[in-house]
């Protein structure tokens, strides 16, 4: 049985399609990395989006029970099914740290792999950050949501000699403990999304730091727990009284996937993942947050308005 919500779907074209032609991109080249960075300020915080890379992903798996029919509206697919995404990773700059949270798929991948996901620009991550004047030592921590591949693979990168090592020399690296067992634990389904050497090299070079709960990771920003892709999924809450802002990860993954039914056939836990969007689209759009993305191919924020069920937002970035 799929979804036939026509309402719901028609809202979802007019929403993407007014976000694309704000966006100035309908049709129109895709941004790289470096340069003139987005960037936004959260409350004190200075927010940077990092391009860890485009990539993309069969559409019928990134919108689950949705017929193609309908989601190729928003998000058209090319000759392989597959759909336009970026890794969109956020250095927060305040209090004098330097945070990292997701450092997209890394460099590391091989050719077959580059080809299957149409992986382009990894290494912009740190030429992203060179264009900042910054280093890999720069960064004090490196945050991760998950460790499915698209968004810790940076944060390891494998050196001349062939070893894989962490990236960010100087960075404590946090992760979830649910997230890290599930990864060590992984099943025929999601196999293919854990990949080792993106993670394990962590805990050999002694930066990995495992956290049981939310976590504070500078004062009023959160790693908070967004269940569903996986139990241990996480997004990153500037919990700023008039400021608050979501990085909203495989939670709401594009700016299409707003409605409520739209929810990856990647998630783990798809029941899971509507009651955590409703409630956390509830609350975003009766407060007007900001809502961060990682993998819009054209959005970076939006703030949002309306109702959970029908979320209406403009272009922030
Ligand atoms: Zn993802």
């Amino acid at each position: 049985m799929g979804y036939s919500g026509k309402p719901i779907v028609g809202d979802a074209r007019t929403a993407a399609g007014d976000a694309r032609a704000a966006a100035g991109h309908a049709g129109g080249p895709e941004i790289s990395g470096g340069g003139n960075l987005p960037s936004l300020q959260v409350g004190p915080y200075k927010v940077t989006f990092l391009s860890g890379g485009r990539f993309r992903l069969d559409g019928g798996a990134m919108f689950g029970v949705v017929p193609k029919v309908l989601w190729n509206r928003v998000a058209p697919a090319d000759e392989r099914n597959r759909i336009r995404m970026r890794m969109s990773c956020l250095l927060i700059e305040g209090g004098g740290k330097r945070i990292l949270v997701d450092a997209g798929c890394g460099t590391k991948v091989d050719a077959k792999f580059r080809d299957i996901y149409a992986i382009e620009g990894p290494e912009e991550l740190l030429s992203d950050l060179a264009s900042l004047k910054l280093t890999p030592d720069a960064i004090d921590t490196v945050a991760l949501t998950h460790l499915h591949f698209d968004h810790c693979g940076g944060g390891t990168s494998r050196g001349a000699d062939g070893a894989v090592r962490p990236t960010f020399p100087k960075a404590r690296y946090l992760v979830r403990r649910q997230e890290w067992s599930d990864a060590h634990h992984a099943n025929e389904r999601n196999r293919a999304s854990y990949l080792p050497e993106n993670y394990d090299p962590l805990e050999a070079s002694g930066q990995l730091q495992l956290h049981d709960d939310d976590i504070e990771i500078v004062p009023g920003v959160w790693m908070k727990n967004l269940p569903g892709q996986t139990l241990g999924h996480q997004g990153c809450f500037f919990d700023i009284p008039g400021s608050r802002a979501l990085y909203v990860v495989d939670l709401v993954p594009t700016v299409a996937h707003l409605p409520l039914p739209f929810i990856m056939g990647y998630d783990l836990y798809p029941m899971t993942t509507l009651e955590t969007k409703r409630a956390i689209l509830r609350d975003a759009t009766r407060e007007g947050w900001l809502l961060l993305f990682e993998h819009d191919p054209d959005l970076f924020a939006i703030r949002v308005s309306g109702t959970e069920q029908k979320v209406e937002f403009q272009k922030v970035a």
